[in-house]
């Protein structure tokens, strides 16, 4: 089992980069990283080509998972749809380039007063599309459902569902165990699912506030708050998922004041517990 770092765990950490967090990836021993296209991207290509950043990857020994985040795909204007596609080809471009396979994308939050079957007819047809989009350049697309009641996509059996309907190989799930619990999720549900259209795993834990009401700011060290992570990576394990990498992100105030190599190494000695004792 690999582990990767998502950007978003020391992102407002003092002096962090996209540079950075690779380095720190592989001071700390973790084999892949999610960039965060929306600013850590943005910033590091303002300065350096796409190409540079192919190559301090390989000479670094990490590779990137998956991008995040294509934010707010479904139930758009035609024009914020469009955008939607320009910037999901972008980072297949990049994909091609860096050698990385997945673009996370995640549903659009506050809607007002759209119905379940209206967001679920336009994320079908809007995913369609964009599987097909991303099969050109051999990249899949990955939906993150939120666990948050404001978020149109926020259980993992809604997301099911969907990605059921759109039966493409290459458009399936990030699995968050922070959202699946932010709403509820049900473990009954991701046992009756097939394994391989889980893609990705986000690993993290939270505090116990009641369902609905969590918030990003609440994620804890995964195996130190109120999730039953076990639980979910044993059903993983059955239902035939890869079993090959499990991504950290957390948003938590209290964790980017500290010291990011803190951030790091911490965080890689609680994801190598519950890694371990799931996966040997
Ligand atoms: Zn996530």
């Amino acid at each position: 089992m690999k582990l990767s770092m998502n950007e978003a765990t020391a992102l407002s950490c003092q002096a962090m980069s996209l540079e950075q967090d690779i380095l720190l990836c592989e001071k700390y021993g973790y084999d892949m990283i999610e960039p965060r296209t929306m600013d850590r991207m943005r910033d590091y290509l303002s300065e350096h080509s796409i190409e540079e950043l192919a190559e301090f990857l390989k000479a670094h020994g990490i590779k990137p998972l998956a991008f995040n985040t294509l934010c707010f795909f479904n139930n758009r204007s035609e024009e914020g749809y469009r955008g939607i596609l320009d910037e999901l080809k972008q980072m297949c471009k990049w994909g091609q380039k860096i050698g990385c396979k997945t673009v996370i994308t995640v549903p659009t939050v506050s809607l007002n007063k759209v119905t379940r079957s209206e967001i679920h007819k336009s994320a079908i047809s809007c995913l369609k599309e964009m599987g097909k989009l991303a099969a050109d350049y051999d990249m899949r697309v990955s939906v993150e459902f939120i666990g948050h009641p404001a978020a149109s996509i926020n259980t993992f059996g809604e997301a099911y569902e969907i990605i059921q309907a759109v039966d493409l190989d290459n458009v399936g799930i990030t699995l968050d165990c922070f959202h699946f619990h932010g709403m509820d999720s049900k473990i009954s549900d991701l046992a009756k699912a097939d394994g391989r259209k889980i893609f990705i795993v986000h690993l993290n834990d939270t505090e116990d506030f009641p369902i609905g009401s969590l918030l990003d700011e609440d994620r804890l060290w995964p195996g130190t708050g109120c999730i039953n992570l076990d639980e979910i990576f044993q059903t993983l394990k059955k239902i035939g998922w890869a079993q090959d990498v499990v991504s950290l992100e957390l948003f938590r105030p209290e964790y980017y004041r500290m010291n990011p190599n803190d951030v790091y190494r911490i965080g890689k000695e609680h994801a190598d517990a519950i890694i371990k004792r799931n996966f040997g």
